[in-house]
């Protein structure tokens, strides 16, 4: 967290909303701001997290105290219709309900968006009662989603300011095309300008790279608040911005814009969101009744145990090799099923978050596998041939990628040094060091994407044939998982060591 910038104006902002007050270094009055910009990003929970920290509410609060002082445009940088628990069954609808009553002015498309499908995204569109930005995305026929604008312009505290939307350029569904985001930017801000904006905000999901070439080759923005990555971030060029806040709100940019000659001065602060904020009311009541709606799904929040260590369910850490947390799914799914071997493809768990050490629940192991049916667990026989093929695509072709095998009841060597596709599995033997030959039988656990689909071209089809015809009566990878970890000794939740899978000593 940086605390750059004169934080005078927003504290004393902030302690109007104060629940209980903090002292402030009141210096010399501040000069007011002609308007300011406060902004989220990748926020996929409206409600407060378990740590205490973030919750709309309470930034629709903040946003409320800064307008007692200079009138506020309230952004939110993309990210937000998927993926989360509420989305399985909501689609996205329960973040538009929130921030309509958040009164949120303009969202940006993140990546994110289009992870639902094309009827329900449109659907979340024509709900909105904000505008939705993207300069350079349209559905895949070129013409533009409803609401979605590349630009537009809106009068406040006596300023036209233009504000830009971009998208990152992404592997997106056939419905959807994304553009350059930096040439189509160009061009929003030349129509916006020729509109009258005198100051010109972009409103951005792209990499941080990408806002900073962005920032340096497009002198005419004065501010980009920006989305995708999930900590903050600030690149300042000159005395221009790029800032991000945290993901899911735990912290927001307040950023207050001074008339400097024909230009501005822009002076940024990271307003941590925590209970020192209120919860605007009309807002918290949206937030209860989504909230309310989980527990009817999921049933009340339960401690299932508690790990004395975080535990990381980042996609970079199930896709790229063996995971602690790869382990314990696996070792569950192994445990619930009675099987030799289980195996898990590292883009079944969706998380991609850090758990703190702590109390874990039902909800937070629900929120990592959010393909219900997908991830439904199938046992079948397998030889060792077999096993070996699908180890062997593995190593060729899916690390890094949401393919990765995470596996319980195996070891194996393969040789990471060779290029991908020349690759293969030197050694394989079961849990306890036993060799297994190409004619030994396993019982293998599988969820039903790879087994029964074919997912990520594994090839397991023929022989889990059987066990798929009542796939749909399978259980579920979480409902192993919570069993399992409601099953440890004490209470204590402890993570399997590693060591499964070796490179041949080659990273
Ligand atoms: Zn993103």
């Amino acid at each position: 967290m940086s605390g750059r910038g004169r934080p005078v104006v927003v504290a004393l902002a902030v302690l109007a909303a104060c629940a209980r007050p903090v002292s402030v270094d009141t210096g010399p009055p501040p000069e007011t701001p002609a308007f300011r910009v406060l902004s989220i990003n990748d926020v996929y929970v409206a409600d407060t997290l378990r740590d205490g920290s973030g919750g709309v509410a309470r930034v629709a609060a903040l946003r409320d105290s800064l307008a007692r002082t200079a009138p506020v445009l309230f952004m939110l940088a993309g990210d937000v219709l998927a993926p989360s628990l509420l989305t399985k069954w909501y689609g996205g609808a329960q973040m538009v309900d929130v921030l309509n009553a958040a009164r949120l002015d303009f969202a940006a498309l993140g990546n994110h968006e289009f992870d639902i499908s094309q009827a329900r995204f449109e659907a979340r569109l024509r709900e909105s009662r904000f505008r939705w930005l993207s300069a350079n995305c349209r559905r895949a026929d070129a013409t533009p989603f409803p609401n979605v604008r590349g630009w537009d312009t809106v009068r406040t505290g006596g300023v036209l300011v233009g504000v830009v939307g971009a998208t990152i350029a992404s592997r997106y569904p056939s419905w959807v095309s994304c553009t350059d985001p930096v040439a189509a930017v160009h061009a929003a801000i030349d129509t916006a300008e020729a509109s009258g904006a005198t100051a010109i905000v972009a409103l951005t999901h792209l990499a941080v790279s990408a806002d900073s070439a962005l920032l340096v080759r497009e002198p005419r923005i004065a501010f980009i608040a920006g989305g995708h990555e999930h900590t903050e971030q600030r690149v300042a060029i000159g005395d221009r911005l790029v800032r991000k806040a945290d993901s899911d709100a735990r912290t927001a940019v307040v950023a207050s814009f001074y008339r400097r000659g024909s230009g501005w001065r822009v002076q940024d602060e990271l307003v941590p969101i925590d209970r020192r904020l209120s919860d605007a009311a009309p807002v918290a009541a949206v937030v209860a009744r989504w909230t309310d709606s989980l527990i009817a799904h999921l049933g009340p929040v339960r401690v299932l145990g508690t790990s004395a260590s975080a535990i990381d369910v980042r996609d970079g850490s199930g896709r790229n090799g063996e995971s602690p947390f790869g382990n314990l799914a696996t070792d569950a799914m192994r445990a619930g099923t009675r099987s030799d071997v289980a195996l898990l493809n590292g883009g079944a768990m969706r998380l991609d978050d850090v758990i703190a050490a702590g109390p874990i629940t039902n909800h937070q192991m629900e929120s990592i596998f959010l393909f219900p049916d997908e991830t439904r667990v199938v046992t079948f026989p397998l030889t060792g041939a077999a096993l070996r093929a699908q180890l062997t695509h593995n190593v060729k072709t899916q690390i890094g990628v949401g393919g990765y095998l995470q596996v319980s009841g195996i070891r194996y060597t393969y040789d990471g040094g060779a290029p991908p596709s020349q690759r293969s599995v030197l050694a394989l033997t079961r849990e306890d060091g036993r060799p297994i030959a190409d004619s030994d039988t396993l019982v293998v656990s599988a969820v039903g994407y790879m087994a029964c689909n074919g997912g990520d071209g594994y090839t397991m089809v023929e022989q889990s044939r059987s066990a798929c015809a009542r796939l749909s009566s399978a259980p579920r990878t979480v409902d192993l998982l919570m069993a399992y970890l409601a099953a440890m000794p004490g209470g204590q939740i402890a993570m399997p060591p590693t060591g499964r899978v070796s490179t041949g000593g080659v990273r």
